[in-house]
């Protein structure tokens, strides 16, 4: 008998068969303790349960027997090395073992014993042969087959372990774990959701009885990931409203009746419903987590204004933060433009925090007049409230992101004692399965409309030679365009054209004559400033450029976007860059230029072709490149699922969802007897990722 283990975070060093060495090789796998080992779940399964008889078996036929050792033939030896040949029988018919530098196996594999035989059967000289094969020895001590008979795990291995060896201490491990495996989710949980047994299910997916057994076992494991995931972000949101006081801020229309009587436009229906949405939560006494979707170009940012701006009638600081500081700078323009009266008459002080790090004098004097409560919106990048820049009275922070801003910064936010209103807004629209992921601890509003007299962007694939043919008419309408390049210089490498040398191409060749620009994220914030400006103001009829306008830049004019090198931007990269044209009123282009090399560039160029819709193109990106490469889940702080998958098991994170967050309702600490396991399975599974959730 090996050694028996008390606890699931033991080392697996100190289990039989392991030691130091072995340690090693396994930490690579990321096994690191018993809990780990048991829950490093196969990547798939070979079906070797169906004995079959020698005699039916033809040549290339991937089979399971079983037989008897009747003969065995030494051919060659040198030093121990040479070939064994071993022959088995079933009563049936003879299957010759070719064993090459395997010639332990004459005393493994002794005259009498019977084995299970595995792997693909070829014709020989005399009978069939096999060279490459799996056994098992069915000894008198039976005990239940692992690498034969049965249907058999298949691990991801690495150099030091084999598949046959992790198969073995797996299966071991879980024997012995027995009595110390204890089931978390709540017996009422379980019996409504038909869920199989904990341990029952960590045996049948690693040894399962049947595929049908396998297929129960993956839901139990799966929904308990799903469970414990949820049961921290309805932790954290329960404990986020329970703990911080809110402010409860009241309409008292001073600012916001003057800011819509300027605007241009009035709110489309889905504006004015997500206003109210936000403006409810904000008069409530809880602080405000809510996430604020819609398509790009949808008008988020007169939305985040109003918000502002309802902070500030009461007497707050709010605060705009985007990913980077070109976007920054761009709200900034953009919002003292829309507030302009406002500013004018001194009811509103803004300011842009840019380039963090430098002391100068100016900067200086932006954050004594933000301590001092004397600017009352301040517009930066996301390092804003890491970098402890100290407010008066800060009541609102919205964070303009994209994909970045995950749980845990989040979470950050909170533990810097900051109880203001938040408010996430997302360029790209958030397929459902991260909304119940990483944006799982937030309420949701949605823009679902377009303003009116959009015209839909139209979507071509084009030859460089036409697309700049198009450009040149849109020019003579007096119209702009955006080239973008995947690169700002030349890479001798990829020998993919760049901004850099394609501006200065474009401006002494086709577009001779006309005014070109460039606009890249390694020139100065000042350049950029200088560039972009004369863009804005149409001084420029052409900016070539990289993802560096992805987001935000708006500029009602532009009615071209030509993506060079398409085949190499990501799927919310493109719907982003063409978000960026058909902001006015005049019918607007995009223009792919590239070769579709791969079949996931093809399928992106397609979606791209099909719709202009982001929900849609959210969804499809997640499903070309998956949940985890999407949504990078150690960015956001979420916790990596061993199995489960949010796109796949979508149904299921929906029913955990439910029943975490109802859970969470009745037993808000998760203290009652029967939550015990519970409680600690939580903690043990997400001490790392998850602990911001408990502090407080
Ligand atoms: P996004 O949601 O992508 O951040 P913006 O807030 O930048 O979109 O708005 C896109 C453009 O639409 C801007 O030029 C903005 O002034 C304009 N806009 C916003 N709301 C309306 C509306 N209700 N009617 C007409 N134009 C609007
Ligand atoms: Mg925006």
């Amino acid at each position: 008998m090996g050694k028996t283990f008390v606890n699931l975070d033991m080392s697996v060093q100190y289990l039989k068969g392991v030691g130091p060495r072995k340690a090693l090789f396994l930490k690579r796998l990321e096994i690191n303790t018993v809990f780990d080992l048991m829950t490093y779940f196969p990547r798939d399964y070979e079906d070797r349960s169906h004995i079959k008889l020698i005699a039916q078996l033809r040549p290339q036929e991937n089979a399971t027997v079983q037989a008897t050792v009747i003969h065995h033939q030494v051919l060659r030896t040198r030093k121990g090395r040479g070939l064994l040949k071993i022959t088995v029988s079933d009563g049936t018919g003879d299957v010759v073992l070719v064993c090459f530098n395997q010639m332990y196996l004459k005393d493994t594999l002794k005259k009498g014993m019977t084995i299970i035989l595995n792997g693909k059967f070829e014709a020989g000289p005399s009978a069939l042969q096999i060279t490459n094969f799996m056994y098992e020895i069915i000894g008198e001590e039976t005990h239940d087959l692992i690498h034969t008979g049965r249907i058999v795990p298949i691990y991801t291995v690495t150099d030091g372990i084999t598949v046959r060896f992790l198969r073995s201490l797996i299966k071991r491990t879980i024997d012995q774990a027995h009595c110390i495996i204890t089931d978390c989710i709540p017996g009422e949980v379980s019996r409504r959701n038909g869920l199989m047994e904990y341990y029952e299910a960590l045996r049948n997916i690693h040894f399962p009885e049947s595929f049908d057994m396998r297929d129960k076992a993956y839901v139990r494991l799966a929904f308990e990931e799903f469970f414990l995931l949820e049961l921290g972000l309805a932790l954290r949101k329960l404990r986020i409203e329970k703990i911080h006081k809110g402010i409860s801020y009241s309409v008292r229309h001073t600012l916001l009746p003057e800011f819509k009587k300027a605007l241009p436009f009035t709110f489309t229906r889905s504006q004015v419903k997500v206003i109210n949405e936000i403006f409810s939560d904000m008069r409530l006494s809880k602080p405000m987590n809510r996430l604020l979707q819609g398509d790009v170009g949808s008008g988020k940012t007169v939305v985040a204004l109003s918000a502002l701006l309802l902070a500030v009638e009461n007497g707050y600081q709010g605060v705009l933060m985007a990913p980077t500081e070109i976007l920054a700078e761009q709200h900034y323009m953009n919002i003292s433009c829309l507030l302009e009266s406002l500013i004018k008459c001194g009811k509103i002080r803004i300011a842009l925090l840019a380039g963090g790090g430098t002391a100068s004098k100016k900067r200086k004097g932006i954050l004594a007049r933000i301590q001092s409560g004397e600017t009352n919106i301040i517009i930066g990048t996301h390092t804003l409230i890491q970098e402890g820049v100290s407010f008066d009275r800060l009541g609102l922070i919205i964070i303009d992101e994209q994909h970045k801003f995950g749980v845990m910064q989040r979470a950050l936010l909170r533990q810097k004692g900051v109880s203001a209103d938040v408010l996430v807004m997302t360029a790209t629209p958030i397929p459902r399965t991260l909304a119940l992921t990483v944006y799982g601890d937030l309420d949701v509003s949605t823009i679902d409309e377009l303003p009116p007299y959009r015209k839909s962007v139209q979507t071509n694939k084009m030859s460089e030679d036409e697309a700049y043919a198009l450009v040149r008419d849109e020019v003579d309408k007096k119209r702009q365009s955006y080239i973008v390049y995947p690169l700002v210089e030349e890479s001798e490498k990829l020998s993919l054209k760049s901004a850099q040398v394609m501006a200065d191409k474009l401006q002494k060749g086709v577009f001779k004559g006309l005014r070109v620009g460039l606009l890249h994220g390694q020139m100065s914030a000042k350049q950029r400033d200088i560039v972009m400006s004369l863009f804005v103001h149409g001084k420029l009829d052409i900016l070539v450029t990289t993802t560096i306008i992805e987001v935000g830049i708006d500029v009602p004019k532009a009615s071209v976007m030509v993506i060079e090198h398409a085949e190499r931007f990501g799927l919310s990269n493109l719907h982003q860059l063409r978000g960026r044209v058909g902001r006015g009123t005049y019918q607007s282009y995009c223009i792919l230029v590239g070769k579709d090399r791969s079949p996931q560039a093809k399928r992106r160029l397609q979606v791209m072709l099909e719709t202009n819709d982001g929900f849609k193109i959210a969804e499809e990106d997640l499903a070309i490149r998956g949940p985890g490469e999407f949504f990078g889940t150690r960015q956001h702080g979420l916790p990596n699922l061993k199995i489960g998958d949010i796109v796949r098991d979508f149904k299921l994170l929906k029913i955990a969802r439910h029943e975490a967050f109802s859970l969470v309702k009745s037993d808000p600490f998760l203290r009652s007897t029967q939550n015990q396991i519970l409680n600690e399975r939580f903690l043990h599974r997400f001490k790392d990722t998850m602990n911001l959730i408990n502090v407080g």
